[in-house]
């Protein structure tokens, strides 16, 4: 067997992190018109993920006055799990992929986060999405930490028994790590229920049937209703409700979305039914635009299901757009429903949508989100926005423990409270202190998670 090495070099970052969290001040992100991932940006110094969310931190601290102390604590990991992952390819080869579990905090339950699979994951993403999903579970106030998974790896090169044989052996890698009680993983880009399946099979090999250990999972081995589409669904509701504060309805609203995966396909799909105009939809491959609204259902059915590239769709009237088009289109709401950091500052100058509602985890660095502040545009932010997806993992994983199962209408209804409720403590913030919609949910995030810190003791 020939070996090949996948493994991408670990970042300087890897390391060094736990002494830049402390010592560093952010570094502030360069600003670039890629429309790929940033860390591979042509025009020069890379923007760095764990600086981002580590700047949103210590803004909502310092405004708070938490202190240096609980600050730190609130800044750093409590593990990281670095593996490697090796398979037997198809054609007898060997690869090599880096995999990733990090456990940002515990404080008020056990952790929960996606798992990643995509050619740009490394250290540095997986550690700021670590740190998302623990004042995501926050603001939606459900009983959870955060952490996050990843494999550097491309899916799309994969045989689906490569796919599998990867999953299998990541979770072995980590299997002491998670557990119901403990980290439980959850679908991300370019992971799905299949995935979840595979990694309960192979956990529940090593520590009995465990269901809980993770969400999104088949309905036929314990998935709950309404999880495919509850991150879109939850989207909606926020899109849904700002307009209302705006004065308008969702029906008629103009609203373009930068990824056609599980979490945009939703928010297209349901946004249409009511009412919305969908003008621009765009995925990895391309966008495509029609100034009265494309036929949603038709590109959910025929290219969102079958994960067909959208640059191959025609209709009439439909016309291929670029990333940047999409991006900067004249609507009433663009959401962001791909990759973090496409947001950067040029975007931010160019941007003509009334308002952003962001669906992806760290879609805007920054430069980009004070440009925006000033410029009046409301950015809902990720850790509230898209937090649709973790509430009904939490009823997934409660329905599990409890050997339960809900209806859709039950879940869809939960869920809506729970948005609602959110959106509007945190929108309270927004009001009273003048606070930015981002600012105010970590605000909201960082003083439960920082109360519970400080209640447990260091
Ligand atoms: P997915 O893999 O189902 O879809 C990702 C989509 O983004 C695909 O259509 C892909 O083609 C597109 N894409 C990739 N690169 C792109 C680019 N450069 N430009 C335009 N489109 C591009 O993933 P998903 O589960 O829909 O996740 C999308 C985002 O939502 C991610 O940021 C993820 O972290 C976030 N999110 C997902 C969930 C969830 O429940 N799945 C929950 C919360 C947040």
């Amino acid at each position: 067997m020939r070996l090949l090495n996948r493994v991408p070099r670990p970042s300087a970052g890897w390391r060094g992190s736990m002494q830049k969290v402390r010592d560093s001040e952010l570094v502030r992100p360069v600003p670039c018109r890629c429309d790929r991932s940033h860390k591979t940006c042509r025009r020069g110094a890379p923007v760095n993920p764990v600086e981002i969310t580590n700047h949103y931190i210590r803004q909502a601290s310092e405004l708070m006055g938490l202190g240096s102390r609980v600050e730190l604590l609130l800044l750093s990991a409590e593990a990281e799990h670095h593996v490697s992952v090796p398979i037997e390819l198809d054609n007898g080869d060997v690869a090599v992929f880096s995999g990733y579990r990090i456990q940002h905090n515990s404080a008020r339950g056990p952790m929960k986060g996606g798992l990643r699979f995509h050619p740009s994951v490394d250290a540095d993403d997986v550690r700021a999405l670590a740190s998302l999903m623990t004042w995501k579970t926050a603001v939606v106030n459900i009983p959870y930490g955060g952490a996050k998974g990843g494999v550097a790896c491309d899916p799309a090169t994969l045989s689906a028994g490569e796919l599998e044989r990867l999953t299998r052996k990541f979770t072995q890698r980590i299997g002491s790590e998670i557990g119901p009680q403990r980290d439980i993983p959850a679908p991300d880009v370019n992971t799905n229920a299949q995935v979840m399946a595979w990694i309960m099979d192979e956990y529940s090999r090593m520590h009995g049937y465990s269901p809980a250990v993770v969400t999104g999972k088949p309905l036929e081995l314990q998935g709950s209703a309404g999880r495919e589409a509850a991150t879109g669904r939850g989207v909606v509701h926020v899109v849904e409700q700002a307009l209302a504060d705006a004065g308008r309805s969702i029906d008629g609203a103009t609203i373009a979305v930068q990824g056609f995966g599980n979490v945009g396909a939703h928010v297209a799909l349901l946004a249409h039914r009511l009412g919305a105009r969908i003008v621009a939809v765009s995925d990895a491959s391309g966008g495509v635009r029609h100034p009265d609204g494309l036929d949603v259902p038709r590109l959910f059915t025929e290219f969102a299901v079958p994960r067909r590239d959208l640059a191959g769709y025609e209709d009439d009237g439909v016309r291929a757009l670029s990333q940047e088009e999409l991006l900067t289109e004249d609507v009433d709401v663009l959401v962001p429903a791909a990759l973090g950091g496409v947001l950067d500052e040029q975007v931010a100058k160019d941007l003509r949508a009334r308002m952003v509602v962001e669906a992806a985890n760290g879609p805007t660095v920054p430069e980009a989100d004070a440009l925006l502040a000033d410029r009046g545009i409301p950015v809902l932010p990720d850790i509230l926005a898209n937090a649709g997806g973790v509430t009904v993992s939490y009823f997934e994983w409660a329905q599990n423990i409890q050997s339960m199962r809900w209806t859709e209408d039950d879940v869809n209804r939960r869920l809506a409270q729970v948005m609602l409720d959110s959106y509007r403590t945190v929108r309270g913030l927004v009001e009273q202190r003048k606070l930015t919609w981002r600012t105010a949910a970590y605000v909201v995030g960082l003083g439960r998670v920082a109360k519970a810190t400080v209640l447990r003791g260091v």
